[in-house]
């Protein structure tokens, strides 16, 4: 696939021995081209920026280690900068309106690449929201994570292994699939953006929904459990 490279000095290299075991999967409300400068500005990158027409632009090489994650947990990983390569989508509405078909399309090849190149297990596609969630929003209630999930990027559930799974713990749950749960209304709010989207609100206004990620006083549904225990069967396999 056609990549254009405009390659930022904001990146360093990854410890010895940290091999790429993550993809974190971002959206930004800038352009492509807006996005670079504001990375510019802060002193921040990530590898790759899809627009919202499909084109993909390279910013840092995937062996060096770009910032894009900051303070993030996921599956006992910590700072996932090292352990992953990062992934920008444009999204005007940050990921609460439907993605172009063009830059999903993108997405997946891209995907499908550096899954394939580093043996990137499927537990370990997440959102910046899944691994930041007292912080992050991204990539939004409308990233389309079942669609991925069928062209092999990610896990979706299957909700009739919900039965399969004996604790109701939503804490312990969310702990087997992956989530930091030391802000259980955050990491709840983190698994609907991902898997349960119509529990999320719509926020208008962007700059609001940045510093709003999360209802501080969230308690996840008990009408829900049956999705989460399916999803944490998926991603537990030990249950
Ligand atoms: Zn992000």
């Amino acid at each position: 696939m056609k990549v254009i490279r405009e390659f930022l000095p904001y990146f360093d290299e990854r410890p010895h021995g940290a091999k790429v075991r993550a993809l974190v999967l971002h959206c930004s409300a800038h352009s492509a081209a807006e996005m670079v400068e504001v990375l510019r500005e802060r002193e921040l990158s990530s590898h790759y920026i899809i627009d919202t027409d499909g084109k993909v632009l390279q910013l840092v090489s995937e062996k060096k280690r770009a910032w894009h994650a900051g303070q993030s947990e996921w599956r006992g990983m910590k700072m996932l900068n090292q352990y992953s390569v990062g992934i920008e989508l444009s999204s005007p509405t940050l990921g609460q309106d439907t993605y172009s078909s063009e830059q999903i399309a993108s997405l997946i090849k891209l995907s499908r690449q550096i899954i394939r190149h580093y043996q990137i297990s499927a537990v370990n596609v997440v959102a910046h929201s899944d691994i930041a969630p007292t912080r992050k929003p991204d990539p939004g209630k409308a990233f389309p994570w079942q669609y991925l999930a069928t062209k092999g990027i990610g896990l979706w559930y299957d909700v009739n292994n919900a039965a399969k799974v004996a604790t109701n713990d939503v804490a312990e749950l969310l702990k087997i699939i992956g989530y930091d749960v030391s802000d259980l209304a955050a990491a709840s709010y983190a698994f609907c953006r991902h898997f349960v989207p119509q529990l999320v609100a719509t926020d208008d206004d962007v700059n609001h929904l940045v510093d709003n990620v999360f209802p501080p006083d969230f308690v996840f549904p008990k009408a829900y459990l049956s999705v989460l225990k399916a999803c944490a069967y998926k991603y537990g396999k030990l249950l």
